[in-house]
């Protein structure tokens, strides 16, 4: 029989490998005395883990740039960090009109991305087009099967990220798609799925290697938003699908409808579609003239030709992207005034507009505490169409190298 101490061990010693690396992730690279201090364990403990992941090919010693002196018996102690090619993840993102495909190594860069259109709200062929993508991507770019993690895919909506299911998509209506159990099936390897916004805060926390706050918001607006309170690393999760849905939130109850048959919900004042839709209609009464130049080959701007037109000063366009920025910044003052994190990190592709930033900002200190403002910090993410792919990513290396449940 085995005894409770006895099988205790395999356990310490899983919970301490994770810990090690999601150290290594966040705070890297890092000399092996470092580790035991942020962890609290000693440092043969990290010697012997450490000594493993470099056997294995994972974890490699680096040159120690640092200025401070890190001195032991006259020579700086090496650091530590990931061998970039250990792994490889393969990262999608569905939306709407696009389809993102991309690998990451184990560091989160980016080694190939490719976009495909995309078969809108049919789903089946969507699930054809990424099971021929994986493979396909794979054999072009050389990577063995046994150095491939598995894959991660976000798509809008309400996931079941326990069970790998659609449960909502929010623009496509969907109704549970067990998409994970099939796309591991027709591929061969693990299947991770995650919300828009939880993926794209986890790549921040685990790829970016910023000095972040215990406690901060990660705000993400598209066509919807959402907005992941993030504590001690990990997106808070409530209930069965996360939390942090927020474009449903009323803003204005005349305002104009919604998807969801309601009216004034914020994604129908700050969302893409709704921007580019009031785009349109402006140009179609003649009140958009720069726009209108910049897109006579399209029936409709996309959100960059909008903020071009921003950009040479186009005057109801910049009005209703200021409009739009007013509100979200609007918003985010709500989210200020009921949680008070230290900092709001913020990715959506109209702040890619300096007149936006600056309408948002303005929003914001109107409508909080002027004793808030010293204390609140709001950092702009530029958004980049591969991020959603490369979120997908970091949640697979979580949950399928790291071990995070
Ligand atoms: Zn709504």
């Amino acid at each position: 029989m085995v005894n409770a101490k006895g099988s205790n061990l395999p356990k310490v010693k899983r919970l301490n490998r994770s810990s090690i690396l999601e150290t290594i992730y966040t705070y890297g690279p890092l000399t092996r005395a470092e580790i035991a201090d942020r962890l609290g364990l000693t440092q043969p403990t990290i010697t012997t883990v450490i000594a493993g992941l470099i056997e294995k090919g994972i974890i490699r010693e680096v040159e120690n740039d640092k200025e401070e002196f890190t001195v032991t018996l006259g020579r700086k102690a090496a650091f530590v960090d990931f061998v970039p090619n250990a792994f490889y993840i393969i990262g999608m993102e569905w939306i709407f009109s696009t389809n993102y495909y991309c690998i990451c190594n184990l560091l989160g860069e980016i080694v190939y991305r490719e976009t495909l259109e995309s078969y809108q709200d049919d789903y089946e062929k969507n699930l054809s087009q990424a099971i021929a993508a994986v493979k396909r991507m794979l054999r072009e770019q050389n990577i063995p099967d046994e150095k491939v993690l598995g894959i991660g895919v976000v798509i809008a909506g309400l996931i079941d990220s326990d069970n790998q299911i659609i449960r909502f998509g929010s623009v496509t209506g969907w109704r549970d798609k067990h998409m994970g159990e099939e796309l591991s099936r027709a591929t061969g390897f693990p299947v991770v799925m995650e919300s828009q916004g939880r993926a794209r805060a986890t790549a921040v926390q685990l790829f970016e290697r910023m000095r972040l706050p215990e406690i901060y918001a990660y705000y993400f607006a598209r066509h919807g938003v959402s907005c992941i309170m993030m504590t001690h690393g990990e997106p808070m999760k409530c209930g069965n699908y996360g939390a942090g849905e927020l474009g449903h939130m009323l803003m204005k109850e005349d305002g104009p409808l919604c998807t969801c048959g309601k009216r004034g919900c914020l994604q129908t004042l700050v969302g893409e579609m709704s921007i580019e839709k009031q785009c349109v209609d402006l140009i179609r009464q003649g009140k958009a003239p720069i726009l209108e130049q910049l897109t006579e080959d399209r029936d409709v701007p996309g959100i960059n030709d909008i903020l071009k037109a921003v950009e040479c000063g186009d005057p109801e366009v910049c009005r209703t992207v200021e409009e739009a920025a007013r509100y979200m910044g609007i918003s985010i003052s709500n989210i200020i005034n009921f949680l008070s994190p230290e900092l709001i990190l913020i990715e959506a592709a109209l702040m890619n507009s300096e007149l936006a930033r600056r309408r948002l900002t303005e929003a914001v200190e109107e409508h909080i505490f002027p004793f808030q403002k010293e204390d609140i910090h709001l950092k702009f993410i530029p958004a980049d169409p591969y991020h959603g792919a490369r979120g997908a990513c970091a949640v697979a290396v979580k949950k399928l190298f790291l071990g995070s449940p």
